[in-house]
């Protein structure tokens, strides 16, 4: 840093240039098609002052360059270095023969744009920083080989490192805000891969991806001792194949048929001993079943038609909350529980019709649940015409209750259970009825009365918010559908 500008002090730019090496923004093209020589032809003179023409290409615009320098370097070259009215600095670097090997922009942000000739290979190397530190940057050879890398800062606080290889190898790793790795692959040309991932419970995925898109993928516990899962893919011809995940020990725990369309059956061995046949019709469609040893099935048909993986996990949640006796019964009636997106578009035959029991001008589109006893169905929706529905756990328990009613045979048209709910009706003050006109509706009153107090002692009722009411409202109601129940089959 012996040479600096001429005029010292006046050269503002020049002082950051020294305290930090700093430099411009000309085009790629300057470096390699070798425009960027000295004027001066060689010599080491930019000490004078005086802005060399042509080495900093003046800008259109506002961005006019407001002062010049030029500093000689210990190399026998020299710098040129033009500052801007916004306060971004344009540098070139020449060598002791003129050639210019460097141009680059600061900006006041700490942004930066760099183009480097290496004069003895006559590489290029370009990149691009951003104020944050982020970078992305190329190197090309003579002979045309492309290498590059960046660094990019990801929205959690972590950052990600790629590098690409002149072989077209990437490898690419990613740590999170506390610098630990929890991504990092490496892939090739042919997009094989290998892929070790951290994930959230501190298990690590371990992938390793063949060219034909076969792999096998390993789980390593926290402990890093235990492998639990190892999948392997047998690509078949057509498209298809098959999947196998195995235990540490061996046993085969699920398998997958994949077909040529993408669509699968899968089976998986739980924990409890049950297998769940897993049918994946197309995205967002498939059904599912659980079975025992003895192949018979534990819980209701589950079916999902348009409703987002989220939502179906929800709700099959929510289905597997209800007591193992009634899921055990809606499963031996035959009971189905569909997962749909929106009723109608589930159920297009609905479409513009009304709920029985709803008001006039209340369409299917309104409601996030029904029971169709004709196919045995109890329907939960994940949108109706007013948005996402966040009763799905009340839906499943009231649509369930009227699954579970009619797999009893109806012990809403038992004379024990119109005993006690017209106990409960004729206990009601007049609001409360008007309150409650959908569960003593005379058409239909009863068979709500039983799902909606089935809900209720399950869990709560469709409306969480009137679990009190219902439980102060229909006591003996809720003691006949308690008394039923208990004598299902545990
Ligand atoms: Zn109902």
């Amino acid at each position: 840093m012996e040479s600096t500008g001429p005029k010292k002090g006046t050269t503002s730019g020049d002082v950051s240039f020294n305290e930090k090496p700093v430099y411009p923004n000309q085009q790629y093209a300057g470096l390699s098609t070798g425009t960027m020589t000295d004027a001066g032809g060689g010599g080491s003179d930019g000490v004078d002052g005086k802005a060399k023409k042509g080495a900093t290409p003046d800008h259109s615009g506002p961005d006019e360059v407001m002062l010049r320098s030029s500093k000689k370097n210990t190399d026998g070259g020299h710098t040129d270095s033009s500052t801007r009215m916004s306060g971004s600095i344009d540098t070139t670097t020449f060598d002791k023969s003129g050639q210019a090997i460097k141009n680059r922009t600061d900006n006041p942000d700490k942004s930066f744009s760099e183009q480097t000739l290496d004069p003895k290979d006559h590489s290029v190397k370009v990149r691009e920083q951003k104020a944050n530190g982020d970078f992305s940057e190329t190197n090309l050879t003579q002979d045309g080989k492309v290498t590059s890398k960046s660094h990019v800062t990801n929205p959690d606080g972590g950052f990600t490192d790629t590098s690409v290889g002149a072989d077209g190898k990437t490898e690419t790793t990613t740590r999170n805000k506390a610098g630990l790795v929890t991504d990092r692959k490496s892939e090739n040309a042919d997009h094989s891969y290998t892929e070790r991932k951290l994930n959230p419970d501190n298990s690590t995925t371990f992938h390793d991806q063949k060219k034909d898109g076969s792999y096998v993928e390993t789980l390593t516990d926290k402990n890093g001792t235990s492998t639990t899962v190892h999948t392997v893919n047998d690509i078949k011809d057509g498209g298809g194949s098959t999947t196998e995940t195995t235990d540490p020990s061996g046993n085969v725990v699920r398998d997958r048929v994949t077909r040529a369309d993408g669509s699968y059956f899968e089976t998986t061995k739980n924990k409890d001993g049950t297998t769940t046949q897993h049918d994946q019709k197309k995205n967002l469609e498939y059904s599912e079943t659980t079975v025992n040893d003895k192949g018979e099935r534990v819980g209701p048909v589950v079916e999902v038609k348009g409703a987002s993986e989220d939502f179906a996990e929800k709700v099959k949640a929510d289905i597997a909350q209800l007591p193992a006796s009634t899921k055990k019964l809606l499963a031996d009636s035959g009971a189905k529980f569909l997962i749909a997106g929106t009723l109608v578009g589930a159920m297009p035959e609905l479409e513009g019709k009304r709920p029985p029991g709803h008001p006039v001008g209340s369409t299917y589109a309104d409601i996030e649940g029904s029971y169709f006893p004709e196919k045995r169905t109890a329907v939960v929706a994940e949108y109706t015409s007013s948005g996402p529905s966040n009763r799905d756990a009340g839906a499943v328990r009231h649509e369930g209750g009227h699954a579970v009613d009619h797999a009893l045979d109806y012990p809403s048209n038992s004379p024990e259970f119109k005993a006690a709910y017209d106990k409960d009706v004729a206990a009601m003050s007049p609001e409360t009825k008007l309150r409650e006109q959908y569960l003593v509706q005379a058409k239909g009153g009863r068979s709500e009365a039983f799902a909606e107090t089935f809900a209720a002692i399950n869990g709560g009722p469709a409306n969480q918010s009137q679990m009190d009411q219902i439980m102060q409202t229909y006591p003996n109601t809720i003691d006949y559908v308690r008394k039923r129940m208990n004598e299902v089959p545990q």
